[in-house]
């Protein structure tokens, strides 16, 4: 595909996302508008992760629409292609089971999701711990902002060996993290 196909797609990829998560805030005092969060997260893939897979880059952008908001599988596979819908499926969380079974099996499948699941998993997680950091969750207390921190570590465990500098850049977020929360 050249490179005005590769643009418009995901010119249409960033329309489609911030149309789905419009109505939606991210958590902290701010409430900063939600596509803002998958706006941090292909930039990272492009600019640090030096990811250049349209599908991948795509994918990220639609990362948490099929998760939380009422967006329909056709309509993904239809406008960005089956592949794209595979990777979004890959990081969607069944919002059918109960929270710690949903937190548990995202370190359990970690390792076994496709690279490019992968390296959207690892920008993700590290976003939200440099979010954790910047810009908190209202109302989240010491302890929980601790556990989330050590919750994404085992996550980010399972999903080494992908790409040195994704990887990098998550512990040096994690490590700023940890000093700020005190977390030995
Ligand atoms: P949630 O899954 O409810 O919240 C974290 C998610 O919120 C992130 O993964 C991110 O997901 C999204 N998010 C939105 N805004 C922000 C932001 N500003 N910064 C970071 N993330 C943001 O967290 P949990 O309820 O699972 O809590 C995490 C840990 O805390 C768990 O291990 C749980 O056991 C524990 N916990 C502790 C409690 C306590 O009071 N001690 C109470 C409840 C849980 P996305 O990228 O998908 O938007
Ligand atoms: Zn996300």
């Amino acid at each position: 595909m050249d490179f005005s196909e590769n643009t418009g797609l995901l010119l249409k990829a960033y329309r489609f996302s911030a149309d789905k998560h419009s109505n939606q805030r991210r958590k902290d005092g701010a409430k900063s508008p939600y596509i803002n969060h998958p706006i941090e997260v292909v930039q990272l893939l492009w600019e640090v992760g030096g990811v250049r897979d349209v599908n991948v880059l795509l994918a990220a952008i639609l990362h948490d629409t099929v998760e939380d908001t009422d967006t329909r599988l056709e309509e993904i596979s239809g406008h960005f292609g089956p592949e794209v819908l595979s990777l979004v499926l890959e990081v969607t969380d069944d919002k059918n089971l109960p929270k710690q079974e949903r937190k548990r099996l995202q370190i359990v499948t970690a390792p076994h999701k496709s690279y490019g699941a992968k390296l959207i998993k690892l920008a993700d997680k590290a976003c939200n711990v440099r979010n954790l950091v910047s810009m908190p969750p209202k109302d989240w207390s010491l302890q929980r902002r601790r556990e989330y921190l050590l919750w994404t570590e085992k996550v980010v465990a399972g999903l080494r060996g992908t790409n040195p500098a994704l990887e990098d850049y998550y512990d040096h977020e994690l490590a700023s993290g940890k000093l700020l929360l005190g977390i030995d």
